[in-house]
């Protein structure tokens, strides 16, 4: 954070951002619902320059079986990139960084499914990155919720999910790569709209207690805009004539 500001503009003079972006402004958000044959459900996203592809498998049984839980069915997230989805071929072995993001996700999505009615069982959840350009967790858990949905599994509700930030001492939505690089901070949030519960925040950078209820308030926005796409790619999907 903050190490290559000096030399780039990530804010000029009239407000507007490196990619051209006004300082509230998402990037383009597109996501289909369902489209892998083979999954019980699935979703798929593209979120400025990031797409990404989630599936979704279960309530299945568990294996190996001591993992079951007989009160409750579990969930199990993989979040993997693909060698291919950075400048720079990444190792296809899992590294820290995307353990600790599968994690987050997980834990994020726990409090929207209702997996107690599936005791013993899993739901698996397979999130593959095709391409990255910064915020990808938040991408990721936006689809995952809809792939959720689309395979049926009891939702509380959907978590949506986007990242504020701060550039140039300006607080800023949906950072990108650049931002993310060179920026001051980088927030991730998960919200879920109807129920009003943050279920993912992380916060990468400085701000000050004022920046942060910015953020907050900023990213909550954000969600609720999110929200509406994941609906629509439902409705398209349910109530449309799409297959
Ligand atoms: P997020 O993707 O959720 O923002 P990070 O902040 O860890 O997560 O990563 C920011 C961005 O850095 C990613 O979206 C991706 O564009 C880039 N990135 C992550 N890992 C690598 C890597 N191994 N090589 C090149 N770029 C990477």
């Amino acid at each position: 954070m903050g190490g290559r500001e000096a030399t780039m503009v990530l804010l000029d003079e009239n407000g507007i951002r490196c990619d051209g972006r006004k300082v509230d402004e998402p990037r383009r958000i597109m996501i289909r619902a369902g489209g892998l044959k083979n999954a019980d459900g699935s979703a798929y996203i593209e979120f400025g320059d990031n797409k990404i592809l989630v599936g979704v498998f279960g309530p299945r049984d568990v294996h190996p079986k001591h993992m079951a839980n007989t009160d409750t069915g579990i969930l199990r997230v993989r979040y993997h990139m693909e060698p291919f989805s950075v400048g720079e071929r990444k190792n296809p072995a899992p590294s820290r960084r995307e353990i600790e993001i599968s994690k987050v996700i997980k834990e994020a999505l726990e409090p929207a499914v209702m997996l107690d009615k599936f005791p013993r069982t899993a739901v698996d959840v397979f999130i593959e990155v095709l391409q990255a350009d910064g915020g990808t967790r938040c991408a990721a858990l936006t689809a995952a919720s809809v792939a959720l949905a689309d395979a049926g599994i009891p939702m509380r509700d959907m978590v949506a999910a986007i990242a504020a930030g701060k550039v140039a001492d300006t607080v800023i939505l949906d950072v990108n790569n650049e931002e993310d690089q060179a920026g001051q901070a980088d927030m991730p949030m998960g919200y879920m709209p109807n129920i009003g519960k943050i279920t993912l925040l992380q916060l990468d950078g400085v701000l000050t207690p004022e920046e942060y209820k910015k953020c907050i308030e900023v990213g909550i926005d954000g969600c609720k805009k999110v929200y509406e796409l994941q609906k629509q790619a439902l409705n398209d999907k349910y109530f449309g004539n799409r297959d």
